[in-house]
């Protein structure tokens, strides 16, 4: 048995590709309702169909290995204004997103709060938390809080942008 503080690798320190790292434990979420309030117009529209999405999760640390949440939703269509719409998941991750706001809000700490340059952020990730995630990925992120609204415009975080950002993952 190894004492405290002794030095012991990463067993997955120079892992180059993806597919190498160890599998992820699934992890199912439902998000399923038989009626919702339409968000146009409130009334209570039926479900017509499910879903699923795959979110990665922060990672399990026991068994060092990735958590992906496999989570279902319904779609349902509002019979009195005919929009279509999915169940709420706006808890669990951003729309379009394939990480939970969990993950995103690590990452843009790690670099807005602890300056860690992108590459070194996304190795944070996978070592401390077992979560893979590309440093463009990351970057994307972070200017994306930072430089919403301002075109392809990027130089540097600006630190209106930086403020917002931490404002939004705070309150999680
Ligand atoms: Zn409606």
């Amino acid at each position: 048995m190894p004492g405290p503080g002794e030095y012991l690798p990463d067993a997955t320190e120079g892992i180059t590709r993806v597919e190498d790292l160890p599998k992820p434990t699934i992890v199912r979420r439902s998000r399923d309702f038989a009626q919702r309030p339409c968000p146009g117009c409130g009334h209570s529209a039926y479900g017509y169909g499910r879903r699923e999405r795959t979110l990665h999760d922060v990672g399990d640390l026991i068994s060092g290995r990735p958590r992906d949440l496999h989570l279902s939703y319904s779609v349902h269509e509002c019979s009195q204004c005919q929009r279509h719409f999915t169940a709420d998941m706006s808890d669990l991750a951003p729309p379009r997103s394939h990480y939970t706001h969990r993950v995103i809000g690590l990452a843009v700490r790690l670099v807005v709060e602890d300056g860690l340059p992108y590459r070194a952020a996304s190795w944070h990730l996978w070592r401390d938390h077992r979560v893979f995630v590309p440093f463009a990925t990351i970057q994307n992120w972070v200017e994306a809080g930072g430089e919403k609204g301002r075109g392809t415009h990027r130089r540097r975080l600006s630190r209106l942008g930086t403020r917002r950002v931490l404002r939004l993952y705070r309150r999680r």
